[in-house]
């Protein structure tokens, strides 16, 4: 049998580079994939089928883009560096199912996109190999413009995963955890060794698989509030709670306020932040709402 070669193995990789003369950006984030067994298991994992749209975000030289595309109905990917495309066009020749966009994510208006390019209620997904330096920052633009995606399935830090999908009264937990799990149960479906990536990165890698919700999981007067109110028990960990939110709140608030809403939340001050769990964060925010208005 004929099998095609796949760009995502080091021979091609090398062959793709040599040709069109590329170096690796490190600024951007580029460690390319180069193990095929690695991209079947982040589509299988995300649950891609011939119904599905994807939305990648950075292509590189289309290793990941190639797989998602004989998987996937449509694939949209959006790739900073212009000295890519030209690559990407021939790289990606076989297939008519893949649309590339020359656009920093964190500028894109994703939202517009879906409406133009995607069938209206056409599952939609979220696939990619993260740039690293961003990845925090991308992720919670995606969540916070309330996209219409079922999930987001992507490669990133394996220290930044964690933190993520962490529950409480773990050394991993904090706002950022709370943060994503307001939107998405999170879970890390697989960690992955430094091999699979040319250049291989300095730091371990996991894949993790954000699955969106509906709702969210607990009922809050006011989600900024709630946020500021979860940025402030965590600010210094070892601290009480009590502690943390006396110094960080003080402008709005003074200790006996603290000390009554902490009574009415039923919460003891004397708690560690990463010892509560969402649902008493949004317990504790609803009182604080409450004695304001
Ligand atoms: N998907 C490819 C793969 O798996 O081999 C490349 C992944 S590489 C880790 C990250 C890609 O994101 C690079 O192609 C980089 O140029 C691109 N990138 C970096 N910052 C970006 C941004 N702000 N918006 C869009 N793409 C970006």
């Amino acid at each position: 049998m004929n099998r095609k070669k796949y760009i995502a193995t080091p021979s091609m990789t090398n062959q793709i580079m040599k040709e069109h003369h590329l170096t690796f950006k490190k600024s951007l984030g580029q460690n390319f994939l180069i193990d095929v067994n690695i991209l079947e298991n982040i589509i299988k994992h995300a649950g891609i089928d011939k119904e599905t749209a994807v939305i990648e975000i950075g292509p590189g030289i289309g290793a990941l883009t190639e797989q998602l595309a004989i998987h996937a109905e449509q694939v949209v990917a959006y790739e900073i560096d212009q000295r890519l495309l030209p690559i990407l066009n021939h790289t990606l020749q076989d297939y008519t199912n893949i649309h590339v966009i020359h656009q920093d994510i964190l500028k894109a208006d994703v939202s517009q996109m879906i409406k133009e390019r995607f069938r209206p209620n056409q599952p939609v997904q979220l696939v990619a190999n993260l740039p690293y330096y961003i990845t925090t920052p991308i992720l919670m633009k995606l969540l916070q413009e309330k996209l219409p995606l079922s999930s987001i399935t992507v490669m990133i830090q394996k220290e930044v995963a964690d933190r993520m999908a962490a529950a409480p009264n773990s050394k991993a937990y904090g706002s950022l955890s709370l943060a994503v799990q307001y939107y998405t149960e999170a879970e890390v479906v697989m960690t992955v060794p430094k091999s699979v990536f040319m250049p291989q990165p300095n730091v371990d890698s996991s894949i993790l698989k954000l699955t969106l919700r509906e709702n969210p999981p607990i009922e809050v007067a006011d989600e900024d509030f709630l946020f500021s109110l979860i940025r402030a028990s965590f600010v210094q960990r070892r601290k009480t709670l009590r502690n943390n939110l006396n110094r960080f709140l003080k402008d709005k608030y003074d200790k006996e306020d603290i000390s009554s809403i902490l009574a009415a939340a039923g919460i003891d001050g004397s708690r560690r932040g990463e010892s509560l769990n969402m649902q008493e964060f949004a317990t504790l925010a609803n009182e604080f709402t409450a004695i304001d208005g």
